[in-house]
């Protein structure tokens, strides 16, 4: 039986979240915040209240109805300046449970609302995460996303903005939104954009509908990643090509239960995928919807399915592997966090503890750490 381990033990560990929706990560305080300043008006000032109306639970009732709580979010999500300081609070609130790396992904056409120009909205979110690492030391990028409901047009505006922002930031396109009814090859003509313009791509696929969307998102549009992927297990031949491919999944464990795209943690595929050897990151998706960070992500696979240490070592260093970085930076980075990992010790007695070189090492990103969301907890409950 291996040793258990603690939050706060994996809250130490450096880590990587590669799927993370700046529109579904924002801090509650910030949302009231900006309304009140921006004479917006929310359905509720009421802490408690907001809390619940943008907290999915523990289920709700389809992926379309948690896409409804984005409505209250995007509201506020239309100036620069709101743009900005949103980023940077995600890449502090990151950097604070000691992320590394943080890809951000968001659809900039759901920012114009107020007259913002396109480049100005990429322009702000990049401003917020530059400031955040110039200030923390987080690394970041980009991945600016199409929706699947919405035209095929608006989704190779996004694509036209990915190579606009090429090496300035923006590292990726996605595809996002209800799979059901809205195939990706829809939007294939954006995919092959971004693609012949040496750009990565993922999708969110394999959440709501089944292995069919996984097969289209890699073989119609050229997929480097998978957002999810869940419904892979269905099709053992697809996912045998996936694991020989090495093609990364981004699974957000706690998000897929509330979207019902699982049946509870045991009848989630995840510890099925990692025993199997497929490449398995684990990610947040959404941050405030589903109150969580990729800390407790971790740790909520560990509770639930015995994860060892060393599993979740070889975990991170696979969210490592399958940054869109380039690659001489990224095996800088894997050697670096390779080292770091090695000085992590299993806890003695209980007790976790790590290795005098690492505390040393990240003393400085986790020493905030014990500040778990105030909002959230007491707002639950
Ligand atoms: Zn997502």
């Amino acid at each position: 039986m291996a040793p258990e381990l603690s939050l706060e033990f994996i809250q130490k560990l450096p880590k990587t979240d590669l799927h993370c929706h700046l529109d579904g990560s924002l801090r509650l305080e910030t949302i009231l915040d900006l309304a009140r300043h921006q004479g917006v008006t929310l359905p509720t000032t009421d802490r408690t209240g907001l809390f619940e109306l943008l907290y999915a639970g523990d289920v709700c009732s389809s992926l379309d109805d948690y896409l409804k709580a984005f409505d209250i979010t995007l509201s506020v999500m239309q100036t620069e300046e709101a743009l900005e300081r949103i980023a940077f609070e995600l890449a502090e609130d990151a950097w604070r449970e000691n992320v590394r790396y943080i890809e951000v992904r968001y659809a900039p056409m759901l920012h114009t609302r107020n007259g913002l120009r396109l480049t100005q909205v990429v322009e702000a979110v990049l401003r917020g995460l530059r400031t955040a690492k110039r200030e923390l030391g987080i690394r970041y990028g980009l991945i600016l996303c199409g929706i699947r409901s919405m035209s095929a047009e608006s989704s190779i505006r996004m694509a036209e903005l990915c190579i606009a922002f090429k090496n300035r930031g923006v590292v990726g396109f996605d595809l996002a939104g209800s799979e059901v009814n809205n195939p990706a090859k829809l939007h294939r003509q954006a995919f092959q954009l971004v693609i012949d313009n040496n750009i990565n791509c993922t999708a969110h696929a394999g959440e709501a509908f089944g292995p069919d969307s996984i097969a289209q998102a890699i073989h119609k549009c050229g997929a480097h990643r998978i957002g999810h992927g869940t419904r892979l297990v269905e099709n053992g031949d697809l996912l045998n090509y996936v694991n020989d491919h090495r093609i990364p999944l981004e699974v957000c464990p706690s998000s897929n239960l509330q979207t019902k795209a699982a049946n509870g943690w045991e009848g989630h595929p995840v510890d099925f995928f990692v025993d199997y050897g497929l490449r398995v990151t684990i990610n947040t998706d959404n941050r405030l919807m589903t109150d969580t960070t990729v800390s407790k992500e971790i740790w909520l696979c560990h509770r639930n399915y015995g994860w060892s240490l060393d599993q979740i070592k070889d975990i991170i260093i696979a969210g490592f592997k399958s940054a869109f970085m380039p690659y001489r930076e990224k095996a800088d980075l894997l050697a670096e966090i390779s080292a770091e990992l090695a000085t992590v010790v299993a806890p003695a007695n209980g007790k976790p503890q790590v290795a005098p070189a690492l505390v040393s090492k990240v003393e400085a990103p986790v020493a905030p750490v014990a500040e778990p969301a105030p909002s959230t907890d007491a707002a639950r409950h």
